[in-house]
């Protein structure tokens, strides 16, 4: 399959409103859409990507009238965090309309809504009329893509279009909150941070994944964010050596910067994220074999860089 290239999101949708496959940039990380009610579109999004089919993917719309064909019921605490945070980079997990095919929720009988943020993303949806699966935009397993080069490095000619956009800004993954119960629960931590939501529900909690809410969001079970280098947290960077197939990211400059193979120095936590999986795939590339990622503080975006970091240093 030859994979088209544009910037014109009504050619991308085209490919939408014929089975095919788009990728598109949002605000967190590019996306890889299909329109949610075409069964056979919704199957090509896991063969493409190599996703696991129990592996549930978030539905994307342009305006809340499309909510109604996806949910059953708008909880009170929904509602709220709707108006706080739509559009934006939380995606609220409900009880799913009957009329959305099973293979989009992997069976389960709730599904992820989010409402992009980004011009290009909502222009996109508004143009494919349809709410649209998207997981993310790579492989399964690899970093999630953040350049629409990084989209094309995994999924030229297994996808139909990809839409090109700019670094998107987050870098990271949407929130995931759970709404279906008593109070929200975080499944997975994104830009919309912990204590914002708290600010809005002040009964809001992180999932205990170890615990009860395990089978909460299958995808969590999987590894995820992983460049083929080893990944290693450290503190304050006191190297002294490094090696020549080493790399290093953080907010502080290690003593002799120069010997690492590759090294990025961020200004604050948000250039953290939003360079981190660029990062790793660009010491993939370069043959590094160690990555150092400095640690910081679990609060507000840190809490889900660190994350994703964790993640990444799990073998
Ligand atoms: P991705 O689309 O690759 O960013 O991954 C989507 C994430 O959202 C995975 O961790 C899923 O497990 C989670 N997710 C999507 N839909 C649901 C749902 N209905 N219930 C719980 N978690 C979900
Ligand atoms: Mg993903």
């Amino acid at each position: 399959m030859k994979t088209k290239i544009t910037q014109s999101p009504t050619i991308a949708a085209r490919f939408i409103q014929h089975g095919e496959l788009v990728a598109f940039p949002t605000e967190t990380v590019y996306g890889l859409g299909a329109n949610i009610f075409d069964e056979d579109a919704v199957r090509k999004v896991f063969e493409a990507k190599g996703r696991p089919s129990d592996n549930p993917l978030i539905a994307h719309i342009c305006d809340l009238s499309q909510m109604e064909s996806l949910i059953s019921e708008i909880t009170p605490h929904a509602q709220k965090l709707i108006e706080r945070f739509f559009p934006g980079p939380l995606t609220l997990v409900l009880h799913k309309n009957p009329g959305v095919p099973a293979i989009a929720t992997a069976g389960l009988d709730t599904i992820g809504v989010r409402m992009p943020g980004h011009p290009v993303a909502h222009q996109f949806l508004r143009a494919c009329q349809v709410p649209v699966v998207a997981p993310s935009a790579n492989l399964s397993g690899r970093p999630s893509p953040t350049t629409w080069q990084d989209v094309k490095a995994d999924l030229d000619g297994r996808i139909g279009c990809i839409l090109k956009g700019d670094q998107t800004e987050v870098g990271l993954e949407s929130t995931v909150v759970d709404c279906t119960g008593s109070s929200p629960i975080v499944l997975r931590a994104g830009a919309v941070t912990l204590e914002q939501l708290q600010e809005i529900i002040p009964q809001t909690r992180m999932a205990d994944h170890e615990a009860t809410d395990k089978p909460r969001s299958p995808g969590l079970k999987y590894r995820h964010y992983s460049p083929s280098a080893d990944v290693t947290v450290c503190t304050y960077p006191q190297f002294t050596v490094s090696l020549d197939d080493e790399a290093y990211i953080g907010l502080d400059a290690p003593p002799q910067p120069a010997s690492f193979k590759k090294i990025l120095i961020c200004a604050n936590v948000e250039e953290y994220a939003r360079s981190l999986f660029h990062f790793f795939r660009e010491c993939d590339q370069a043959g590094v074999r160690i990555i150092y990622c400095q640690a910081v503080d679990k609060a507000g975006l840190g809490r889900a860089l660190m994350d994703r970091i964790e993640r990444a240093a799990t073998k």
